[in-house]
């Protein structure tokens, strides 16, 4: 029993949130969610961004200042030393080629270097340009035989991503310390496999992730893991396809669709043609559509959606929208109305937030067939949510979802499947799609409407904070509109140190800025939906010429005449969202301008980013470049909608991977693969476990 309830224990510590750890505080925990570790399993699949070879020492001689070094010696001399204006101690670390100076800031800790100790020194050389020789300043070391600390020099060591506050050292501190606690994995590669690939055990491979006996060593456990990630994701993927069953065939286009377009106050795009003829050789067939479309901000996927919901209807079936969030429920439902009124059509909108009594009627009239379309959130998933004759689904902005949840919806269905209609306007790359979605067909809309201005983006620095806004004033007292993004409602102390905006200090600052002819509304996510609509609607008919907003208008704002768009601390936001938020202007004729306003130290990779975002409008070449830069997980905001849920696998590094384990999958699915009894076992088991996380029995 005792066994029992120590590997229970310790299980637990991997799904234990890092505060759980020694020295990690709710401050430290927030800068630990920057770089998406939230558990202690998140810390410990958090992969090095690179590895320091610190196993060579170069002879003090040799060093070179601006290289890395380890060098090993004796510590000869101590005293108190002062350097770029900071107080502290200096140590002379000699190795019989040469000495070195080594000095550090932190107060008491002279006695932890005893002249005479043996020490190790890993770090940068800098140049001491007052007395023209080479140093260390606040190099990692370790002492010989003492032991203060065995993580740092004379071993290839990880180096992590890092955030302000929140050092390498410091993570690899952690690391290291749990790693010695044995903590189990579990995979579900079966042994065939891991034997036939040569892979390390999860288990070793972990370790040596973090802590190899060389950089390659280092990569080969990364893959390994990568492989064990990739392998879960395509068996459980595998397993939710399982028997996807026959859709009811609808038949060539019908009335109610063709009245539709026809009323329509625009013609349709070309793209927007082709996409409704793709999908109308999907309907009439019996194998299930499972169809994505992709397409920018703004270039009308809404049509294309009401017009395959309405084949359904014509049909005689019900058709079901989901939507990520309420704004946008209540947005697309608009839309609904508004393009169909007049057609023979019976609509409900079912959200988290619709009260009970309301709930009950929509739920009844759901499964008696009296509702023809049904538009909601999440809350389609619940349970009690029972169809008539649910013929398609759509779900929009579909990589809010998980990949795994979005086949809840479609398992609505009676003893026939839905077709099933996936939109998104954050593209994924081509080879990615089909690669992770395996079945899915793809339908690109590249262009947009005609009678489109341009958006012009440019980036400034912070510290012209004041000019932008007497620049954007001055237009929107012409007759402009603007919106105004920040990232929070209201800051905390750490963000206020760090003079990040919020919402209600933005309002100040702006109100202080402004003349009286600009009238600003404001807009965030705690406030009630018939709020957000009064505001929203507020800035439409021009009560308003400004919306100082958080990142709620992401998704779903439609006004034409908007041609102003500022965002604050856009250092801050990823690519794709960027990339939404831009996409609320240029909706008219009007040229617009995106400005986006940067911290004054941002960081070159945020710099980057943004310079990406300056050069291309196209969210289909930032996908790539975002893809680039940082693996899948980031553009697709996938690290917290499962994605997968991949935190090793790496689209671009591990593309070699991607067939093999696919084929494995395959194979194991078909029988030829040996498998032992509990191996049988364990992978059925994920069949439960569909939405949990990696390696955690
Ligand atoms: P998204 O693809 O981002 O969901 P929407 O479907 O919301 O885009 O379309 C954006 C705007 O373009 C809407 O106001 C919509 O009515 C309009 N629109 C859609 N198709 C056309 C078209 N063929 N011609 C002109 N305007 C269009
Ligand atoms: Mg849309």
């Amino acid at each position: 029993m005792a066994g029992e309830s120590d590997k229970v224990e310790k299980n637990d510590i991997l799904k234990r949130d890092i505060r759980y750890l020694k020295g990690v505080g709710p401050k430290k925990q927030g800068l630990f969610r920057r770089i998406g570790v939230r558990t202690v399993s998140d810390l410990l699949f958090l992969v090095p961004r690179r590895y320091e070879d610190r196993t060579k020492i170069t002879p003090i001689k040799d060093v070179v200042p601006g290289k890395f070094a380890t060098v090993q010696g004796t510590i000869t001399l101590r005293g108190k030393r002062r350097l770029y204006g900071k107080d502290g101690f200096g140590i002379i670390v000699d190795d019989g080629t040469g000495w070195i100076e080594v000095v550090f800031f932190v107060k008491n800790m002279q006695k932890l270097f005893p002249i005479g100790a043996k020490i190790i020194i890993s770090g940068k050389v800098e140049f001491d340009k007052y007395y023209h020789k080479s140093i260390f300043v606040h190099p990692d070391y370790s002492i010989i035989g003492k032991n203060i600390d065995d993580v740092i020099a004379g071993m290839v060591i990880p180096v992590y991503p890092q955030t302000e506050g929140l050092d390498s050292r410091f993570i690899r501190r952690l690391v290291y310390d749990l790693l010695k606690q044995d903590i189990k994995f579990t995979d579900y590669v079966p042994e065939v496999i891991r034997k036939r690939e040569n892979l390390l055990s999860i288990q070793e491979a972990v370790k040596k992730m973090h802590f190899p006996d060389s950089v390659e060593e280092g990569e080969k456990a990364r893959k390994a893991i990568a492989f064990y990630e990739l392998f879960q994701f395509f068996w459980k993927l595998n397993l939710k396809r399982e028997n996807i069953g026959k859709a009811r065939p609808f038949k060539e286009k019908g009335r109610l669709s063709s009245e539709f377009i026809r009323r329509l106050p625009f013609k349709l795009t070309k793209g927007q043609q082709r996409v409704i003829e793709e999908i109308d050789k999907d309907l009439v067939r019996s194998v299930p559509m499972q169809r994505l479309l992709q397409g920018d901000v703004g270039s009308g996927k809404t049509v294309i959606a009401i017009y395959s919901m309405l084949r359904a209807v014509e049909n005689g079936m019900q058709a079901a929208l989901m939507a990520p969030t309420e704004t946008l429920a209540d947005q697309i439902f608009l839309v609904l109305l508004n393009f169909v009124s007049g057609l023979p059509l019976r609509l409900g909108l079912l959200k988290g937030s619709t009260k009970a009594s309301e709930r009950r009627g929509i739920l009844k009239d759901l499964e008696n067939g009296d509702i023809d379309i049904l538009v909601g959130t999440h809350a389609l998933l619940t349970e009690n949510v029972d169809f008539h004759k649910l013929g398609l689904v759509v779900i929009d902005e579909q990589h809010k979802f998980g990949v795994l949840q979005r086949y809840d919806l479609w398992k609505k269905g009676d003893e026939f499947t839905p077709h099933l209609l996936l939109m998104t306007a954050t593209p994924i790359p081509r080879s990615l799609a089909l690669t992770l979605y395996g079945n899915l067909e793809l339908s690109l809309l590249t262009e947009k409407p005609a009678g489109r201005g341009k958006i012009e983006t440019v980036v400034k620095l912070e510290r012209n904070r004041d000019k932008i806004y007497s620049w954007v004033f001055r237009r929107v007292e012409k007759g402009e509109k603007a919106y105004i993004v920040v990232p929070l409602i209201e800051g905390s102390d750490f963000s206020k140190e760090r003079g990040i905006k919020d919402l209600y200090s933005m309002y100040e600052y702006l109100l202080k800025m402004k003349s009286d002819n600009v009238r600003i509304g404001l807009l965030h996510g705690r406030m009630k939906t018939e709020e957000k609509r009064r505001v929203m609607e507020g800035f439409r008919d021009g009560e308003f010429n400004v919306l100082l907003s958080t990142t709620v208008i992401e998704v779903g704002i439609d006004v034409k005449d908007a041609t102003l768009m500022v965002i604050e601390h856009a250092d801050r936001f990823g690519l794709a969202q960027l990339h939404q938020l831009r996409g609320r202007v240029g909706r008219g004729e009007k040229k617009s301008f995106c400005i986006l306003v940067m911290s004054d130290k941002v960081s070159e990779e945020g710099r980057e980013r943004l310079r990406a975002l300056k050069k291309y409008n196209s969210g289909f070449d930032l996908a790539e470049i975002d893809l680039k830069m940082r693996g899948p997980g980031e553009f697709l905001g996938t690290k917290q909608h499962g994605f997968g849920g991949f935190r090793v696998f790496h689209f671009y590094k591990d593309q070699d991977i991607i067939e093999k384990v696919r084929r494995y999958v395959g194979l194991l699915k078909d029988g030829k693969i040996p498998l032992r009894e509990n191996e049988r076992e364990k992978l059925m088991s994920l069949k439960e476990k569909i939405e949990e996380e990696f390696y955690v029995a």
